[in-house]
């Protein structure tokens, strides 16, 4: 993939001087930050103004599952926009009825009814009222080493230090362990023992709080931005269990992990376990524009038959960002994405991550599905001790700073988290793609290893 631009450094400094006086940047301290100018992209690849192109590993933010400028989805996009650009949401439109059929399809069990939002933090925010009105009840549980969007009360029902400081917005949100056996809570030594704890460790949480006060438990079917920790076999099935058990309802976060990331629809689908409600973004339609949903069981459905639910947006189920999801599941069934994702993971991805981590000291442990891994870095393989602290900023972040520059540097964009570097590029990531990129991490790892 050779950029399709010429390359223009006085075209790239005229964009970045225009983002840096007016563009008001996510989760930065704006007067630190220097974003890339980005002249395209297409496939798993995008440039920028000086003709160097990177390999995307992070699928932007884990969203182009398809990768960039899908010839299809993007006529698709162009069609509809000729057609019926916008309608609002109380209509009966063709494209959205669409999208929410093949979306009611491809989800578990009995989701059979589309709230469609215009990204993921909308659909948590939707799914927890949806959950609250229909249980009546209002406490919500969640887990640390999460990540549910940026709204208030999905920022606070997300696990990790961005929720401190607005962590009060929305009340009776309580946190528990969910299992992690590297890093275990639980000071377990078997995925079983980590599984067995993490459960009655819920139990306990739940006997605490008073069961009858417990709206919804919500949990990342696989998290992701925490660090794609799969869950032990039984867990999920075992949380399941625990909902049934008190009434709660649970919520299955597939925001990140749904649409072919973990080589198969939707990650629950690993674990034979059907949420209640479901949230989705991202992959739906690759991001080309923004839309996101809650999936809702026939019984929590129910409850607004005859009672209206009280909740709605002005482009809930927009018709361009339909149209484009429409499209996008087409892409994704004509073109095996979901069983490729599964067989990169399988053949290339999986294999050749662990065998980095054989030879980096850097590298504590691999884990992940499909096009959904993770790299644990530490400064010790014994003890785990991450090559960053926890939070670490600044001085205190080199170690990290120094692997994402030499990735930059062999034309990889990686995701960078904490201690940790996901692989995570688009589903249809060529073989040939996946091993440039796994020699790029290589080189990398080795200026990791430095800090070990
Ligand atoms: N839930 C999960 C699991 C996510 O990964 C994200 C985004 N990274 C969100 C919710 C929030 O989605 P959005 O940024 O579209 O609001």
């Amino acid at each position: 993939m050779t950029p399709h631009v010429e390359p223009d450094p006085q075209a790239g400094a005229a964009v970045k001087a225009a983002d840096r006086a007016h563009v008001f940047h996510s989760w930065s301290a704006q007067g630190l930050i220097d974003p890339l100018a980005v002249a395209g992209a297409e496939g798993s690849y995008f440039w920028d103004y000086d003709g160097n192109r990177y390999l995307d590993f992070t699928s932007g933010l884990v969203y182009t599952n398809i990768g960039y400028q899908h010839p299809k989805v993007v006529a698709a996009i162009q069609e509809q926009a000729g057609k019926l650009a916008t309608f609002a949401p109380a209509f009966a439109v063709d494209v959205r009825s669409e999208a929410a059929r093949l979306i009611a399809e491809r989800t578990p069990g009995d989701l059979n009814k589309i709230f469609f939002t215009n990204g993921g933090a909308e659909a948590v925010e939707n799914a927890v009222r949806m959950a609250r009105l229909h249980t009546g009840r209002t406490k919500l549980l969640s887990a640390y080493r999460s990540y549910h969007g940026a709204t208030s009360t999905a920022i606070n029902l997300t696990g990790d230090p961005r929720r401190w400081a607005s962590d009060t917005a929305s009340a009776g949100v309580v946190h528990f362990w969910a299992p992690f056996l590297y890093r275990s809570p639980f000071y377990a030594t078997t995925e079983a023992e980590e599984c067995a704890r993490a459960l009655q460790h819920l139990e306990d949480t739940i006997a605490f709080e008073g069961p009858q006060t417990i709206a919804a438990i919500i949990l990342e079917s696989v998290p992701g931005t925490a660090g794609i920790m799969i869950p032990p076999p039984g867990y999920l099935a075992g949380v399941r269990e625990i909902c049934d058990r008190y009434g709660i309802v649970l919520i299955l976060d597939e925001v990140m992990a749904g649409f072919g990331r973990t080589g198969r629809w939707f990650a629950a689908e690993h674990f034979d376990v059907v949420p209640d409600l479901l949230t989705f973004a991202k992959g739906v339609n690759s991001g080309y524009v923004p839309l996101g949903g809650v999936a809702i069981s026939e019984e929590i459905a129910a409850t607004f038959d005859k009672r209206p639910y009280p909740g709605g947006l002005t482009y809930s189920g927009h018709p361009l960002a339909c149209a484009a999801a429409v499209a996008t599941i087409h892409v994704m069934e004509d073109e095996k994405v979901v069983e490729h994702a599964a067989h990169i993971g399988e053949t290339v991805l999986g294999p050749g991550l662990r065998e980095l981590a054989e030879r980096h000291p850097s590298v504590g442990e691999v884990r992940g599905l499909g096009v959904f891994w993770a790299l644990d870095l530490v400064r010790n393989k014994e003890t785990r001790e991450p090559l960053v602290p926890y939070n670490a900023a600044g001085e205190a972040n080199a170690p990290m700073a120094a692997f994402a520059a030499e990735a930059k540097k062999n034309g990889l964009w990686p995701f960078v988290n904490m201690n940790r570097t996901h692989a995570v590029p688009a589903c249809n990531i060529s073989e040939a793609e996946a091993k440039e990129g796994l020699a790029a991490l290589d080189a990398a790892l080795t200026v990791a290893d430095r800090h070990t």
